[in-house]
């Protein structure tokens, strides 16, 4: 996305990448953009009374801050989490009937989790990792990309930590992959919406565009979001199933407001959590930190924030009012900080909803027809709605239509 005004490409907010997204780095790799994601030693919490946490992302004391990171938590409170992350980690590997049923705050009251470490930690990764407040998201979600992460970190021995992109996200997953496809022969078509897969005698023949022209096609993988697959499979067997659970799966809406600001804001590190703010949870990234980018004339700050169901109503100078009100309260510097420039990217359907129930919504990739498969981060995987959710789905699907 451009900024004209300020000569610059923000992007519209994916800024997190999980160790543990294995699939994503094949994709990274085949395309040569591996190198372009770091994961740092450390990322920063902060509180609006101007104190701030260090938190270890990675090692022994990566596990140190999962059991109490808050500055106010006592030593009772540090045992209680302990314990409750404990059982946590067992439930998610062992999940109670009901979990499904129930939302993610509920869970964390159920283990006995304290208040501090809810509030520094938890509601925070729970709301990145289903996108929607603890008081909707479901249980099972949260705890399902918790037992993905113990079981790759017993594999591989080592914790799941997150990181970030050193490049804009066109270099990072899209520059090297038209050169990839440019030298293999890929032919791709831009802007071409495809309206039905047609289906004869048990095998894809075609791909039916809004143009009315037909794409021949011996094999198909429909990776279009739950918000478009309606029309597409109608000649596909099973499709009323498929898109009523597309359908119930709904969507959830994420707000990225790029500040472009006349100086900085003294930040620490690259992603910063504000703790304790508007009771939905924001993060800071600083795209000096991460990009190295140069401040000639701006100071790029990006703030994301998930399950914003207020926010996506609201016109975007006041989301830029509220956004610089919520950084004043946070950052000293920012107290006389001018908006040199903003944009404000909404996305109402930005996921798929994972609120309670959804969970066991999601379609498999395989269908009744052996050449026609799903994807999409909305289909079943180990993972919330990422992008590793929706590359491994990729993944999935390609083995089923290769082997
Ligand atoms: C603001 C925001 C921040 C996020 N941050 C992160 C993050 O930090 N880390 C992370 O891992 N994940 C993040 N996510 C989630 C991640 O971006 C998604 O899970 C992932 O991109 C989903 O990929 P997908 O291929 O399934 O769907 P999409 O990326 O939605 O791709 C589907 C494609 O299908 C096309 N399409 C739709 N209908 C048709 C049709 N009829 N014909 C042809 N084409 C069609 C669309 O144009 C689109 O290009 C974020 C999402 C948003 C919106």
């Amino acid at each position: 996305m451009r900024a004209d005004e300020v000569d610059d490409g923000a992007d519209n907010g994916q800024h997190v990448i999980a160790s543990g997204y294995e699939h994503l780095f094949r994709y990274l790799t085949s395309i040569g953009t591996r190198d372009h994601v770091t994961f740092p030693k450390r990322s920063t919490l902060r509180w609006p009374d101007g104190r701030t946490v260090s938190v270890q992302t990675t090692g022994i004391g990566a596990v140190r801050s999962l059991f109490g990171l808050h500055p106010d938590a006592s030593v009772g409170d540090r045992m209680r989490a302990a314990r409750a992350t404990l059982r946590l980690g067992w439930q998610a590997l062992h999940p109670p009937a009901d979990l499904a049923d129930i939302t993610t705050e509920q869970w964390f009251d159920r283990v006995g989790m304290p208040a501090p470490a809810r509030e520094a930690l938890w509601d925070w990764l729970a709301l990145g990792i289903a996108a929607e407040p603890v008081s909707r998201g479901s249980a099972k979600v949260f705890a399902n990309v918790m037992a993905t992460g113990i079981r790759m970190g017993a594999k591989h021995r080592t914790l799941i930590t997150i990181g970030y992109p050193t490049v804009d996200l066109d270099t990072l997953y899209v520059d090297g992959a038209i050169e990839f496809f440019a030298t293999h022969g890929v032919d791709v078509r831009y802007r071409a919406v495809a309206r039905r897969i047609e289906i004869a005698d048990g095998a894809v023949i075609g791909v039916l565009l809004a143009d009315g022209t037909v794409v021949p096609a011996d094999a198909v993988v429909c990776a279009v979001p739950n918000s478009h697959v309606g029309g597409l499979l109608d000649d596909l067997s099973e499709h009323a199933e498929i898109y009523a659970a597309a359908d119930k799966l709904a969507a959830t809406p994420i707000v990225s407001t790029n500040l472009y600001l006349d100086r900085p804001l003294g930040t620490e590190s690259a992603f910063e959590g504000l703790i304790g703010g508007t009771g939905v949870i924001d993060e800071v990234f600083d795209r000096q930190i991460m990009h190295g980018r140069s401040t000639d004339r701006t100071w790029l700050y990006c703030l994301t924030t998930s399950g914003a169901y207020e926010q996506i109503r609201k016109p975007s100078d006041e989301i830029v009012d509220e956004q610089m009100a919520l950084l004043r309260r946070y950052y000293p510097a920012a107290a006389d900080a001018t908006v040199v420039h903003a944009q404000v990217v909404k996305m109402p359907k930005a996921t798929f909803s994972q609120t309670v129930g959804m969970d066991s919504l999601r379609v498999p990739q395989r269908t009744s027809v052996p050449t026609l498969v799903l994807a999409g981060d909305w289909t079943a995987t180990d993972w919330s709605a990422t992008m590793e959710s929706a590359a491994q789905s990729a993944a999935r699907a390609v083995d089923l239509l290769l082997n």
